[in-house]
């Protein structure tokens, strides 16, 4: 899977990725990440990317051509359109199933946006994918990048070490995980459940799968009306 990042802080970008289970990835040649500077096509000795609104308002908005010229580069190393993700808080809200989308593609591109944005004839030119990581405004689309990047690698084949660890994670079949434990079996007073000690594989998972309806039902009720639940568990949650 390859990602491209059009950024104008590709530091940021580089140091986040570089590390722990993406930075492995990458190291192998698993993932590839290439990041964009911006600023690199600004056309201007000053390296000035940014203009005054038209309209008038606060802040500084990114123009259009060296946000273009960022994309072009891409579309001409890969000989064709890619699919181009803008990060805005005005997209569509991000989740597992949309992750699970994007890491069938094997080429993507990420757009960042900072100061008030992008200008919008661009967006138009180049952008497939509208996304937002969440109802909040941060300050650039480089962590947002990231949150997408690193939530689609884990989907992607030999990224993580036990292939199973992904697909038991919370949001598979729209419940949480159950609650984990490790060593030592009492800690502070706390005692592991006696069950996932017994050795009862069948138990293990009976436990694990009620835990994980009662979970979803105390904290993300929203989630369970997408849940395959049986009747049994319908009366648990209700009563
Ligand atoms: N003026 C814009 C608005 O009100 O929609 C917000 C601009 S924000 C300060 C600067 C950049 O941060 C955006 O262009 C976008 O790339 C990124 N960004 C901020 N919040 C985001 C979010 N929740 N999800 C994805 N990207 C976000």
């Amino acid at each position: 899977m390859k990602f491209h990042v059009l950024t104008l802080f590709p530091e940021m970008i580089e140091n986040g990725l570089h590390t722990s289970i993406t930075g492995r990835a990458i190291e192998k040649g698993i993932l590839s990440l290439n990041t964009v500077n911006i600023r690199d096509f600004a056309g201007n000795k000053h390296g000035k990317v940014d203009d005054y609104p038209y309209g008038g308002g606060a802040g500084m908005v990114m123009q259009a051509e060296p946000v273009y010229g960022a994309y072009k580069s891409i579309e001409e190393q890969a000989g064709r359109k890619l699919r181009t993700i803008y990060l805005t808080p005005q997209g569509q809200t991000f989740h597992q199933k949309m992750a699970e989308e994007f890491s069938r593609e094997d080429e993507l591109v990420f757009l960042c946006g900072h100061y008030e944005g992008i200008d919008e004839r661009v967006l138009q030119e180049i952008v497939t994918d509208f996304v937002s990581i969440g109802d909040y405004v941060l300050t650039g689309g480089e962590l947002p990048a990231m949150v997408m990047i690193d939530t689609i690698s884990r989907l992607v084949e030999g990224v993580l070490n036990n292939e199973s660890s992904a697909e038991t994670e919370s949001f598979q079949d729209s419940l949480l995980e159950y609650p984990q434990y490790s060593r030592p079996e009492v800690w502070r007073g706390r005692a592991v459940p006696p069950v996932l000690l017994s050795g009862h594989h069948a138990n293990v998972e009976k436990w694990r799968r009620e835990q994980s309806v009662l979970r979803t039902a105390r904290w993300r009720p929203d989630l369970l009306e997408k849940a395959d639940l049986t009747e049994k568990e319908k009366a648990m949650v209700k009563g």
